[in-house]
Formats: structure tokens, C-alpha cells, sequence
């Protein structure tokens, strides 16, 4: 696969350490992540199949502890450091005329906290009316079936992701990876287009497809008081063929984000990213090092 690399010329000593960095920092989910020029290795196989990725230069996210506002009516209800350090971050939009939209769900445990936290912030879930996942990584998609079974929303995901989450798929939504059981969840809306808007209360939602990380990924796009809004979860990657990634799509998705010019990016793991400019930036930081 173009511009995918194997580990071939680095040391055994770098390989460990870069191993242990990738496990311990991003996927126990340590917020406090500083990154500066060095190769970071995923390892999803038992040690014996690996894909890199290459960083050269600083990521530091602040350390969010606590569900917030981070724009008019939308909120971040979980994450690694909020709710579960295997939850992606969870974001809640509260539509008006009493509807909720949840942008994914965490990896399943932290289901309580999650309600919890939307009851601390003035909400109650019987108001959801979708739970939208942006693929179907488990760390976004654990706690679907219940969302779904409690609260009778509507799950709303790409059908090219939805057929492994429907499925309880165990591998390619990582959930083996994670050493979670994931709960098989019906898809109720499966998208197919390019785009396709839907509305909840006030709002217009456009989800748009943009394959890479998966398949099926989608990102979704709202104008809110003036800002626009992007949910462009795992835009970090990685990118593991095994799973389904795709570097060229990848590639051609993030133009397609770059180009909506967003006011605000709430990401998926790294934490709320404004004004438009340093979305760009981050985004652009990302296809960059993809293109090495
Ligand atoms: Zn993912
Ligand atoms: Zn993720």
C-alpha cells in the first residue's frame, strides 16, 4: 500500500521504546502527551505485525478532566481522561427543542459516567434522539447497544462500517485489541452517499464520508452561532491495513475537511482544536506526515 512502511531500519532497543510510548501514552490514553521527532509503532498482533507512523513535531493536548462547553450547546461528556482511558472523546450537542445528538460512545464501561455526566451538565438522555458513530473502532462504539436499548435513539453510522458493528465484529473494530467484549449493535440509519444532512431540533447535521482511518469513517460537519463545527474523530489515524485503513483515501478525506474551513475541530482523542486556523494546521500536520 503506497506511502506504508515497515519497520526495517531501526534498532531493537528503538522498536521496544517506541512499542511501550504508543501502548502507554496514546492507548491508555494520557492526554499529556508530548511527541517530538520520533517513530512511534503500533502493535495490534502479539508482536508480530507492525505499522508506523512518523511524528516530527510537539503535540500537547491540555489535560481535560472534567465534561465542559465547548461551544454553544455542545459539550465533551467523555474521554480517555474524563471517563475512560480507552474512551475516544464523547461529544454531546444539545439540538434544541429538546433533542440530543451524541457524536460516539466510548468503549463501553464508562456507560454510567456517561449519563452521569449528561445529568451533571442539565441533561437527560431520554432526549437523545441519535447517537451518531464516526466509525467503528470500539473506542467509539462500545456503548451503542445500550445507548440504543435505554434510550431508543437512532444509531446512525456508514454502512461500510456498519455491517462490524452490527456483527460484534471482534478484530476489525479493535475490540480484541482493547480486550473488550463488544455488544453487536443495529445500525438504524446506514449512510451510503457522499454526504447526507440530517436534522435533529434546530440543527442541520451533515455527516460526510471520509474513508482512511476505516471504511466507513464519517465526519460530521454543523453550523452553531455562527462557528462551524467539525467532529472529525481519529483525523490521528493510525492507519493499520489490517483494519481496513487506506492511506490514498485518507489522503483525499483530510483535503475534503481541510476545505470546510472549521471554526472548531473536536477531535477524538486529542481534545478541542480553534480557532479555524489552527484547524487547518492540525489537520495539514497530519497529511504531511501521511505523506512521508
Ligand atoms: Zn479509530
Ligand atoms: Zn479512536
Amino acid at each position: 500500500m503506497g506511502g506504508y512502511t515497515r519497520e526495517t531500519n531501526l534498532s531493537q532497543t528503538q522498536k521496544i521504546s517506541c512499542r511501550t510510548k504508543i501502548r502507554e501514552k496514546i492507548f491508555a490514553g494520557n492526554l499529556n502527551l508530548k511527541i517530538s521527532s520520533q517513530f512511534l509503532f503500533f502493535n495490534f498482533r502479539k508482536l508480530k505485525d507492525y505499522v508506523f507512523v512518523k511524528f516530527n513535531y510537539r503535540i500537547e493536548v491540555p489535560n481535560l478532566n472534567n465534561p465542559f462547553e465547548v461551544h454553544h450547546g455542545v459539550y465533551l461528556l467523555g474521554s480517555s481522561s474524563i471517563t475512560h482511558s480507552d474512551d475516544c472523546s464523547v461529544y454531546l450537542v444539545d439540538c434544541g427543542k429538546e433533542e440530543l445528538v451524541l457524536i460516539d460512545s466510548g468503549a463501553g464501561s464508562s456507560y454510567n459516567l456517561l449519563v452521569d455526566n449528561a445529568e451533571s451538565l442539565g441533561f437527560n438522555l431520554t432526549h437523545l434522539k441519535a447517537l451518531i458513530l464516526t466509525h467503528k473502532h470500539i473506542d467509539h462504539i462500545g456503548a451503542a447497544a445500550k445507548l440504543r436499548k435505554n434510550y431508543h435513539c437512532k444509531v446512525v453510522a456508514h454502512e461500510l462500517d456498519a455491517k462490524d458493528i452490527e456483527k460484534g465484529e471482534q478484530f476489525l473494530t479493535g475490540a480484541k485489541a482493547y480486550g473488550v467484549k463488544l455488544e453487536p449493535c443495529t445500525v438504524d440509519i446506514k449512510l451510503n452517499q457522499p454526504e447526507t444532512r440530517l436534522t435533529f431540533g434546530k440543527l442541520e447535521f451533515k455527516l460526510i464520508h471520509t474513508p482512511g482511518h476505516t471504511p466507513g469513517g464519517i465526519s460530521v460537519v454543523v453550523d452553531i452561532e455562527g462557528k462551524r463545527v467539525l467532529f472529525g474523530q481519529d483525523i490521528h489515524g493510525p492507519l493499520i491495513p489490517e483494519w481496513g485503513a487506506d492511506l490514498e483515501k485518507y489522503r483525499q478525506s483530510m483535503e475534503k475537511l481541510i476545505s470546510l474551513r472549521a471554526d472548531i475541530l473536536c477531535e477524538g482523542h486529542f481534545g478541542v482544536y480553534q480557532p479555524a486556523e489552527k484547524v487547518k494546521k492540525y489537520i495539514e500536520g497530519y497529511l504531511i506526515q501521511y505523506s512521508r
